[in-house]
């Protein structure tokens, strides 16, 4: 049995509002105690509980670890070009994804868990202790599963997303990838997928053919994401709520139908703003869902076409300064919201019961976040009481 202490800390963003003071549930002058990699005690610094381990926090900001519920991190190559191109004035459409796809099926697979291991690497530097990993850049029953078994040995959070976009080689006969989807492909890729994820949008799957390919996945013991209402107002907002899906993703373009669907639900909203910065298109409405009582998460999106970022500290600046959420609520959305996004009661608050995932700021306050973009305020992460490396 192994203790660790956590002392002085200035400001402790619980992410329990129960715990503490707003939606953060902040405590201040506190300590926290973990004892096998899980928290055993959260109180104040003055009477923090003897350990084997004490690291004296200085009065500096902690918080928990970021919760990454959307990456797509198994992929060859980049679209800087493309980006490139967007920026001097090129529409974005879903077809650059075929690029990414023609690259990861030439590559190895050591090569795809490199790059894996790599966006993993990234984005611990910068506070994520938890992340989600989709395949979808393969799509052949081959290249899906081993893009899966690339993605397993960076988290256990893999996500099976063959329904990513129709490969130029059935362009003729959509129909016929979604039943290979649904069938052949499911069967190779569920052993090693915790969740399946469709993207539904015009020019990736209709609700038709999602509902199908969801349903198939359900029936394989997969639980449910999709991609829904990123570029156009369709119907896979209320299709994943129907559906009991644990997220619906992006939620750009959404109607009052929409949010009152999910408000009712146990279905989390994923917001990527991302995906909008690097498209250069309008935000998610954060605030509106979260008034709501819509649970909002805040994710990266992390993929090399519309969102080449693994940073939460920037979701989290960019929820507050673009989509109108507080900074409080916004790295609520990083943590417990996230959390939430996986169905994961173990991790996402700093309380008793839960796993040791905790960063600290070069900051007093989890403001900084959002009040300092773009500095690099992580100093310090733990996961499981572990330290990882660290940006500074
Ligand atoms: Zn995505």
């Amino acid at each position: 049995m192994t203790s660790v202490a956590w002392t002085n800390i200035g400001e402790l963003s619980t992410a329990d509002p129960s715990l503490g003071e707003g939606a953060l549930g902040v405590l201040r002058d506190a300590a926290i105690v973990a004892v096998d990699g899980v928290i055993s005690w959260v109180g104040p610094s003055s009477s923090c509980p003897a350990a084997d381990e004490a690291h004296d926090m200085a009065g500096r900001a902690v918080l928990p670890g970021f919760v990454d519920a959307h990456m797509h991190p198994v992929f060859a190559g980049d679209r800087a070009a493309e980006f490139d191109a967007r920026m001097t004035g090129t529409p974005y459409t879903a077809g650059g994804i075929r690029t990414t796809v023609a690259a990861t099926r030439a590559a190895s697979d050591a090569d795809l868990a490199r790059n894996a291991a790599r966006l993993a690497a990234e984005a611990a530097r910068q506070g994520t202790t938890t992340l989600e990993a989709k395949s979808g850049y393969g799509l052949t029953v081959r290249d899906e599963q081993r893009s899966l078994v690339a993605a397993r040995t960076v988290t256990d959070e893999t996500t099976f997303l063959g329904a990513h976009v129709v490969p130029v080689e059935y362009a003729d006969r959509p129909d016929d990838y979604v039943e290979l989807v649904c069938g052949e492909m499911l069967d190779a890729c569920a052993p090693h997928a915790k969740w399946a994820d469709v993207f539904i949008e015009r020019g990736a799957f209709d609700r038709d053919q999602a509902r199908a390919i969801l349903e198939a996945a359900r029936a394989k013991g997969l639980g449910l994401r999709v991609h829904a209402n990123q570029l156009t107002q369709g119907e896979g907002v209320r299709l994943g709520v129907e559906l009991g899906a644990a997220s619906v993703d992006h939620c750009t373009n959404l109607g009052d139908e929409d949010i009152e669907a999910l408000a009712g639900s146990g279905t989390v909203a994923t917001l990527v703003p991302g995906a909008e910065f690097s498209t250069r298109s309008a935000y998610a409405p954060a605030r509106r869902l979260w008034d709501a009582g819509v649970t909002v998460a805040i994710a990266s999106d992390c993929n090399p076409g519309s969102s080449y970022t693994t940073s939460m500290p920037l979701m989290i600046a960019l929820a507050v300064r673009e989509m109108g959420l507080s900074p409080a609520q916004a790295v609520w959305a990083a943590t417990a919201g996230g959390a939430a996004s996986l169905r994961r009661d173990d991790i996402g608050v700093l309380a008793p019961g839960r796993r040791a995932d905790l960063i600290a700021l070069d900051a007093p306050s989890h403001v900084h976040l959002a009040y300092r973009p773009g500095v690099p305020l992580v100093t310090d992460v733990w996961r499981s009481a572990d330290r990882l490396p660290s940006a500074v």
